[in-house]
């Protein structure tokens, strides 16, 4: 989606929800009134859409939506591994790239762990599928006792996934505050691996996508 189909959505949903507040203050004010008219949403209804509105804004305020898959629908088309540098966003002021929000929510944990005396490295993030297939090839396939996702279903190839360079402290940390920016241990054996999870609420879900 271009910046203009963002504005667009933002403007339709503030001028839904305000059409919505309206019609709750009017049915305050008129509780007898029938509810059925046309166009008059009723609580469950805002409280569902309200909910829609954020599941479609994963981890970013800026719009970003995953398919069914768990993909973002802004990098979809490139394809796993297959995504320019341009469509990612730089953490920090790290040599690393991932999906923006993603990106932004990895400096946002740098940062707080920093302010807490916790320093967190990134040691892999944004991989093209080429260099995934020369991971396996020296790491092995995770299906076979390897540590390497099968070419063309890492969540590296999604920018959807850094490996951190984490002393213990940092580890504890990172284990106790991860869910809150969105990053969980989604590669069992592999404590480094935080795959950016924006909303989960399946955090015990495995991925073995690393
Ligand atoms: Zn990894």
């Amino acid at each position: 989606m271009g910046i203009e189909g963002v504005n667009a959505r933002i403007a339709n949903i503030q001028s839904r929800i305000i059409a919505m507040q309206t019609q709750a203050a009017g049915r305050t004010a008129q509780q007898s009134q029938s509810s059925t008219t046309a166009g008059v949403a009723s609580g469950d209804d805002f409280a569902s859409y309200l909910s829609d509105a954020v599941s479609q804004a994963p981890g970013s305020s800026r719009g970003y939506t995953l398919n069914s898959n768990g993909i973002p629908t802004d990098l979809e088309a490139y394809g796993n591994g297959q995504i320019p540098a341009s469509a990612l966003e730089q953490v920090g002021n790290t040599r690393h790239k991932l999906w923006a929000p993603a990106a932004e929510a990895l400096t946002r944990m740098m940062s707080d762990a920093q302010r807490a005396g916790v320093h967190i490295g990134i040691t892999d993030s944004y991989r093209t599928y080429d260099e995934q297939v020369d991971l396996a090839r020296r790491k092995g396939l995770y299906s076979q006792g390897g540590l390497a996702a099968k070419p063309g279903t890492s969540e590296h190839g999604w920018g959807m996934a850094a490996d951190l360079d984490l002393d213990a402290k940092a580890l504890a940390w990172v284990r106790a505050n991860g869910a809150s920016y969105g990053f969980y241990n989604t590669a069992p054996r592999e404590s480094w691996h935080w795959g950016f999870k924006p909303g989960s609420s399946d955090a015990g879900q495995q991925f073995a996508m690393q």
